[in-house]
């Protein structure tokens, strides 16, 4: 890290503590969401140094930053999503998205046009350890940052899976938005209202100390205790292109029952406003139970204006 400033002072002219205190603004600016190793790229960059050199260094995500270039980058595959074609202006294209990790992050890999047919020409799938050479970061609409691949960029299968060890702490949203017709297994955000509820019980009951399943009163770890009750909501949701069934609990039930101390299922059930439309995210899996696919969801939010209209604008560019 030090020699990182002393390099960017030395190139740069500018005093070592100058150099500090700018990667402290700039990582302050940036609200502890980047290491102090990717700050100094930042701030790198902004005083002319640049400070990778083409194939000679190797990044970590939690170090990419948007605008950087011919990055090499070795990461593990986790998901390969299917490929998409589009029309634009009578033009076509083609775009494939590869949802990849190491031990700091996950991010996206995104392929256009011939690049997407990289995937099946090396057979590429998840659990596959790959150097990506001369790959490029950019902030996608989303405001997070995505890796391309370059001119002359190549991606190449060095091995199996290294069990990277799963961060939670990246800070990376990866649930996409899509209509509930093409929903699969994965994380993903709808929009779409709440048009019919379970009403099987809206409570179940947790260990008041660990938030534990419990046996009757029984918690594994905690002996007999005193149930902790706690909110659930099963509902369909529907968004025009489909229906799925979601399961909201806890705080995210009481968003969509909104404020009430009733301890009456019916009363409960009678203050979720049906045909209200939310945002919601989640992860989808098919129902053990049903076999039909489900979201359990872990965000919901009432519908905001003016990022949809955001959302709407930047889908319009990315299909450019
Ligand atoms: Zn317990």
């Amino acid at each position: 890290m030090d020699e990182l400033i002393q390099k960017i002072s030395k190139a740069s002219g500018v005093k070592v503590e100058e150099v500090e205190k700018r990667v402290q603004e700039k990582q302050d600016e940036l609200s502890g969401l980047i290491s102090k190793e990717g700050a100094a790229y930042i701030v790198g960059r902004e005083l002319g140094v640049n400070l990778i050199k083409e194939g000679k260094r190797e990044l970590k995500i939690k170090n990419l930053v948007a605008g950087l270039n011919a990055v090499d980058i070795k990461l593990e595959i986790l998901k390969v999503f299917e490929k998409r074609d589009y029309e634009k202006n009578g033009k076509r294209g083609s775009v494939l998205n590869l949802l990849v990790e190491d031990e700091t992050g996950k991010t996206r890999l995104v392929l256009w046009g011939q690049d997407t047919d990289l995937v099946a020409d090396s057979q590429l799938t998840e659990g596959d350890v790959i150097k990506v050479n001369r790959a490029t970061v950019k902030k996608n609409n989303f405001g997070e940052v995505e890796l391309g691949l370059g001119k002359g960029g190549s991606i190449e299968k060095v091995g199996r899976s290294e069990g990277f060890k799963k961060s939670a702490k990246t800070g990376l949203d990866l649930h996409t938005r899509v209509d509930i017709a093409d929903i699969r297994d994965g994380y993903f955000e709808i929009r779409g209202c709440i048009v019919q509820v379970f009403k099987r019980t809206p409570f179940f009951f947790v260990c008041p100390k660990c938030d534990g399943k419990l046996d009757g009163k029984i918690c594994g770890k905690d002996g007999e205790v005193e149930p902790k009750k706690q909110l659930i909501i099963s509902a369909v949701v529907d968004d025009g292109t489909g229906t799925i069934r979601t399961v909201f609990f806890r705080e995210l039930a009481q968003k969509i029952v909104g404020k009430t101390d009733s301890e009456n299922p019916e009363e409960i059930y009678g203050k979720i406003k049906l045909g209200q439309e939310y945002v919601i995210k989640g992860k989808v899996k098919k129902s053990n139970f049903s076999g039909e696919l489900e979201m359990v969801a872990n965000f919901v939010d009432d519908v905001d204006p003016k990022k949809e209209a955001e959302k709407i604008l930047s889908e319009l560019e990315t299909t450019n």
